[in-house]
């Protein structure tokens, strides 16, 4: 056989993707795996999304979609950002996508050349450091401290950015920490980003709506950088969408002709049957969002709790999405009779061997003292976790 390209050999598997697979995997085998591994609603799809998908498909959506998305798709994100964000863009700013992880490749990849710096206030999100590897460039980790609830400062901005720099990256709400930025760290943040005019910042804004702070703040608001930013959102987490698979970004108008005509060499247009349901997602309030908002602060509150009983396990309290991240750096070196672990990932086999509970290690995240844990599951799953937990961890010494 043939050998695979370099690129490949130095492409890491997505972690949150594989601890998913081999929990589904150890499900199949009979045993019972908690899975809080894969970050996604466990909601299904609102109905009224649902319905316009089944319309679409007796209405013979069934055709190439153009490339950028449908018009009136387009136009709706423009009027979303209107109403929810007060940010005038035009269809021409605005590319749909196959999800938002390929709005985020196809960003990467308009931008970054060979060689080309990305800045990643770390922890930063898995697919970002991998997707900027496929691009070619060098992803550049900024460590950012529990004590500023992992929020990068404008000096260790300033401070990170060369002449090698082409684009800074990151989640406000922020996979994996919670943490989210208020309108003056923004700003103070754009004013670092608007003395190097060069360079590009791209927001990810995702989980926009799963937001405790009781506002959601877009750095593209600061109107000395507007030309520099690139939002990118989608319809997975706020209408629990995940398997529709349908994101999006806004940008410059060269920036979204860039990904345009990447993604029409790669995957064309995205679903014709899930831009239809993505309209009538968008289109039509946030109601279902706030609605799972509500139970994901009850589950955070109920989890933090739980967690926090949990001797070794050092938090931080996320504002949004629907992540711990706790620091468990005190179980390194610890064992359970021949078994020792070593590090974050060791720590999450011994529980998903032990506890029958999957979990992320933080090393994918730029963080590999921590270990992450979605609660995006129901209130009885999460107690039974924390509790298998509980007596796993105990069991170590
Ligand atoms: N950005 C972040 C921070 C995410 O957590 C996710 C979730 N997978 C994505 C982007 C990708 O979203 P999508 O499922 O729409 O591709
Ligand atoms: N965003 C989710 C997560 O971080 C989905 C998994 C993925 O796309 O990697 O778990």
């Amino acid at each position: 056989m043939g050998s695979l390209s370099g690129r490949i050999s130095h492409l890491s598997e997505s972690e949150t993707l594989k601890m998913s697979k081999l929990s589904r995997e150890l499900n199949a085998k009979g045993f019972d795996v908690i899975n809080l591994s894969l970050g996604e609603p466990d909601f299904p799809t609102p109905t009224h999304i649902k319905e316009a998908a089944k319309k679409a498909i007796d209405e013979n959506y069934s055709y190439y979609t153009p490339v950028a998305g449908y018009q009136d798709l387009r136009e709706a994100v423009c009027a979303k950002f209107k109403r929810e964000n007060g940010l005038s863009y035009s269809p021409a700013e605005i590319i749909v996508s196959t999800g938002a992880k390929q709005s985020i490749y196809n960003a990467v990849l308009s931008i970054v050349n060979p060689g080309d710096d990305v800045i990643l206030p770390a922890p930063y999100w898995v697919s970002y450091a991998e997707i900027v590897r496929m691009a070619e460039g060098n992803p550049v980790p900024v460590k950012t401290a529990i004590g500023n609830d992992f929020k990068i400062t404008p000096a260790q901005l300033e401070k990170a950015i060369t002449p090698r720099t082409r684009l800074i990256m990151f989640s406000s709400p922020c996979n994996p920490t919670g943490s989210v930025y208020s309108a003056d760290e923004l700003k103070d943040l754009a004013a670092v980003i608007s003395m190097h005019p060069e360079i590009f910042v791209l927001s990810d804004e995702i989980y926009e709506h799963i937001n405790f702070t009781g506002s959601h703040n877009s750095i593209a608001s600061n109107d000395a950088i507007r030309g520099q930013v690139i939002i990118v959102n989608g319809v997975s987490k706020s209408f629990a969408m995940t398997g529709w698979r349908i994101g999006y970004l806004a940008g410059p108008v060269a920036v979204a002709a860039a990904c345009e005509k990447i993604q029409g060499q790669v995957t064309s247009g995205a679903s014709s049957i899930s831009q239809r349901a993505a309209l009538a997602a968008i289109s039509s309030g946030n109601a279902p969002a706030l609605e799972m908002r509500k139970s994901f602060l009850r589950r955070r509150d109920l989890v933090i709790r739980l967690l926090g009983e949990i001797p070794g396990m050092n938090l931080n309290i996320p504002q949004g999405a629907f992540y711990l991240f706790p620091e468990i750096s005190s179980f390194f070196g610890k064992r359970n009779g021949n078994e020792k672990i070593n590090n974050a990932g060791e720590l999450c086999m011994y529980l998903l061997n032990h506890a029958r509970v999957s979990l992320v290690a933080g090393d994918a995240f730029g963080a590999p003292e921590h270990i992450r844990f979605s609660y995006a599951t129901s209130d009885e799953r999460l107690t039974e976790a924390a509790a298998r937990m509980q007596k796993a961890l105990a069991e170590l010494s």
